[in-house]
């Protein structure tokens, strides 16, 4: 078990806490979905209440390691202030001096918000001086970013390595509802998965085998399934390098006793467009010029029944390509299907977390990941980075 805030004295201590805030931004800088910020606040209002100085740090967008002005956390810094009703410092630079000013200055239960930590390039590289920078600032490190937990950074990992540690409430939540549902789910156990990356979720099958009752293939990865059991998919995705393990899988899976259940039928389209002639095939009898663009009616009747009995559902991956209105009825079928269902439900992946807030169901799924790439490594069964890092209690 790794150490969690509970488990930390922060009192009157510098606290580096790693949040994830890389919240949308509108052209004219207004934050779009302040969920990530919302998120955060359980973590953050602990360690002011515990009188900790909060030192917070986070990235926004891809600024590649240089000082992109509209991907500032300015305007982060002003929503929090006002979520918090506090004020909160900022240090713009914190190569300069200045910055080791502002921070001696601080006082229990103060907050300071670094800038945009990609601004620097070091930061990517998880480059050894600089996580010494960061943590020079503080007594204790907290991550509590589990969108970027997968991935080594100085601001992540580098720091965590140098300064005592500990997770915050929300990685504390993410890890228990995974740990619960791949170590101890209530049966019948159902994985939907979908999306256009099957290379990303042959892992997670494999790993699921030992541990689910079906799982449910829809979205671009079912067509080079359906490719190698020898149908037709005309010009569907297929990931010509995946057939031969997409082949092994179905039959390991027949091995384990867990049912894979393919689409019986899909959606095409004549063409990869938003306007596209849309019609109807059975699964692997495509016409060759038209692509699969979503599952079709008999497809989800059969996944909705099987749902309707799930105990516990795992879904990463739209059902098709639900950015065109024309083929978004799988997913939202799907999500409906699982919102309804009286299973621990779990979602990750920013698309399929996309479909459920489109359809305002938030509230009716048991957990919504807050990271798509982190999410999948824990379902693959690998290891998290930033989580091996942190200490043991
Ligand atoms: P992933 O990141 O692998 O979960 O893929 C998500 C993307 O898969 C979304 O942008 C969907 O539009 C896309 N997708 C889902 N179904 C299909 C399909 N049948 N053909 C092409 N792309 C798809």
């Amino acid at each position: 078990m790794k150490k969690t805030l509970n488990d930390i004295d922060v009192n009157g201590k510098r606290v580096l806490l790693r949040v994830d805030f890389n919240v949308p931004l509108s052209a004219d800088l207004k934050i779009v979905d302040d969920n990530r910020i919302i998120e955060a606040l359980p973590t953050i209002e602990h360690l002011v209440l515990h009188n900790a100085k909060v030192i917070i740090c986070s990235h926004l967008g891809r600024p590649e390691g240089i000082n992109v002005p509209k991907m500032s956390l300015r305007p982060v810094v002003a929503r929090l202030a006002k979520l918090l009703q506090k004020e909160i410092g900022f240090i713009e630079d914190i190569k300069d001096k200045s910055c080791k000013e502002i921070l001696d200055k601080m006082n229990s239960g103060d907050i300071v918000m670094l800038e945009n930590i990609r601004f620097y390039k070091e930061e990517e590289e998880n480059d050894k001086n600089f996580a010494k920078l960061l943590a020079s600032f503080a007594d204790i490190f907290v991550f509590d970013a589990f969108a970027t937990a997968h991935r080594k950074h100085a601001s992540s990992y580098g720091v965590a390595e140098l300064l005592p540690n500990a997770i915050g409430f929300l990685v504390e939540k993410e890890l228990e509802m995974f740990n619960k549902v791949l170590t101890d789910p209530e049966h019948p156990f159902v994985a939907v998965l979908g999306g256009a990356k099957i290379s990303d979720k042959l892992p997670v099958i494999e790993n699921l085998l030992d541990k689910v009752d079906t799982i449910l293939i829809g979205g671009g990865m079912a067509y080079t399934f359906v490719k190698a059991i020898g149908g037709e998919v005309g010009k569907s995705l297929v990931d010509n390098k995946s057939i031969d393990l997409a082949k092994q899988t179905l039959d390991k899976a027949k091995e384990c006793g867990v049912k894979i259940v393919l689409p019986y039928d899909n959606y095409g389209a004549d063409e990869f467009t938003a306007s596209a002639k849309r019609k109807c095939f059975n699964s692997g009898f495509f016409a060759k010029d038209f692509q699969g663009m979503d599952i079709g009616p008999h497809t989800v009747k059969a996944f909705k029944h099987i749902i309707k009995d799930a105990k516990t559902i795992v879904w990463n991956g739209p059902m098709g390509v639900y950015e065109f209105p024309k083929f978004k009825k799988g997913t939202y079928k799907i999500a409906k299907c699982i919102a309804k269902s009286k299973a621990i439900s779990i979602i990750g992946g920013g698309d399929t977390v996309a479909s459920v807030q489109e359809l305002g169901l938030e509230d009716k799924i048991t957990h919504i990941s807050t990271g798509g790439g982190a999410s999948l490594m824990l379902l693959q069964g690998k290891q998290l980075p930033c989580i091996e890092v942190i200490e043991e209690k």
